[in-house]
């Protein structure tokens, strides 16, 4: 978990011999720079992954994915809305924009196709230290077209899907965005499920969350700091809605009473710099876990915004 939090969630999930990041809301520049941080070689992920379309999700997300010319996976609802939030006057209807995108793949298809008949193609496009920032790239993109993505993919919630060896189980989550998701990996026989940005945990969402070797749960506010705390009454409302975000006291419950506790990791993530203190969150999901907490199961994580989680290996 490289970040995770309200000014930028990113992770990378890898297994086999696939790697993919999921949400882009960092800069890529701090995306790259925490990825080394992490070990990690930015250049080696194949796709990112988008689970909705806030901008701490997907604020580096056109620039990470040009510079590394990888896939982009969203819902269909997800990716209108992202490229609604980036281009809100856009003349061509959406149907007209997929035809032309798709005309586009073709196209670039054919040129790496010849290209590769060609002989090899020069590696150094992807030099990672140059401008990072920068939307001046190396990968030819319509200059003008601040949505132009190497490649799009659509999912479904519901229906899962593989990206290389990774199985994808999207789920839909209670959230204020077009088509919000959470997701469970499993890959090698491991499962992994990702439950943040989610104002109370539908039936759906519990069954999904069971039988997982990592939970990362989202633990976003104490319900008492919110209250008593800085935002102003329409936001807090907002937050507190059932298309929120999940509280402490939440997570907490879903700890006791929802969750099958066999999870070698808990993770939780999202945490409100505002509404929020670690201790707090730490403290009302150790509570829960509490006489579930078995030999080798249920170490709890907290994810931070500033700074990468250690890996975890399975
Ligand atoms: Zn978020
Ligand atoms: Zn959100």
């Amino acid at each position: 978990m490289l970040a995770s939090g309200s000014r930028g969630n990113a992770t990378v999930v890898s297994g086999g011999r696939t790697r993919i990041l999921v949400d882009c809301g960092l800069s890529c520049r701090e995306l790259f720079r925490r990825m080394k941080q992490a070990d990690e070689e930015p250049e080696t992920l194949d796709a990112i992954l988008i689970t909705h379309e806030h901008s701490d999700h997907v604020g580096g997300l056109a620039v990470t994915a040009r510079k590394l010319n990888i896939p982009v996976y969203f819902t269909e609802g997800t990716h209108r809305a992202w490229m609604r939030w980036l281009s809100p006057r856009r003349q061509m209807s959406y149907k007209q924009w997929l035809e032309q995108m798709r005309k586009q793949a073709a196209e670039r298809q054919a040129e790496a196709d010849d290209a590769a008949q060609e002989g090899e193609q020069d590696e150094s496009d992807l030099a990672l230290d140059s401008t990072a920032e920068s939307e001046e790239l190396a990968v030819p993109a319509p200059a003008k077209d601040p949505t132009w993505l190497p490649a799009v993919e659509f999912f479904t919630a519901g229906e899962p899907f593989e990206i290389g060896d990774i199985n994808v189980s999207p789920f839909t989550t209670s959230h204020d965005a077009a088509d919000p998701v959470g997701f469970v990996f499993g890959v090698e026989g491991v499962r992994m499920g990702f439950a943040t940005d989610l104002g109370y945990i539908s039936p759906n969402v519990k069954a999904q969350l069971q039988d997982l070797d990592l939970l990362l749960l989202e633990s976003n506010h104490d319900l008492e700091m919110l209250k008593d705390g800085p935002y102003p009454w329409a936001v807090k409302q907002r937050v507190l809605s059932r298309v929120g975000h999940l509280s402490n006291e939440a997570a907490a419950a879903f700890l006791e009473d929802g969750y099958d506790g066999q999870a070698a990791y808990v993770i939780l993530a999202h945490l409100s710099e505002s509404n929020n203190l670690p201790e707090l969150a730490r403290v009302a999901a150790e509570r829960a876990l509490n006489g579930r907490i078995r030999l080798l199961a249920n170490m709890l994580l907290l994810a931070a915004q500033n700074e990468p989680l250690s890996s975890l290996y399975f």
